[in-house]
């Protein structure tokens, strides 16, 4: 089971909590036992696990990204966005999350998160559900 979902971003840099959808894709999916993959198809967004309970958290992975992969540094991509493309590849375009009992195993503080390093834009994101 596959699914294409939509997002607009609002901001050049942005992590937006999308656990509810995966998670209600999961219910609608009815397996019990399998892996979730989240993918994101896009060089400059990223798919990451991390605190959903405390926004600072979203806050500080932002600002630390933008210290170790600063907008202007002489890169030869010059698009202008080679930052976004270097936090998209350190972070990575997916994450796998299991699921037992018809739900995924995810932390008391964990959620699933889209990462935007090149907004505001439409984005996409996939989710796919293997049974087993
Ligand atoms: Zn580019």
């Amino acid at each position: 089971m596959k699914q294409v979902f939509d997002i607009k971003t609002s901001s050049r840099n942005q992590l937006i909590d999308i656990t509810p959808t995966v998670e209600e894709f999961v219910k609608l999916s009815e397996v019990e036992s399998g892996i979730c993959v989240i993918y994101t198809p896009h060089t400059t967004t990223a798919i990451t696990i991390n605190e959903n309970a405390d926004p600072s958290v979203k806050a500080d992975i932002i600002r630390k990204l933008a210290d170790i992969f600063p907008h202007e540094d002489n890169y030869q991509h010059l698009e202008g966005n080679a930052d976004a493309h270097l936090k998209s590849s350190a972070i990575g375009c997916s994450e796998t999350v299991v699921i037992a009992d018809g739900s995924l195993i995810l932390g008391t503080w964990q959620g699933i998160m889209f990462c935007e390093f090149d907004g505001p834009r439409q984005r996409r994101f996939i989710i796919k559900i293997f049974n087993g």
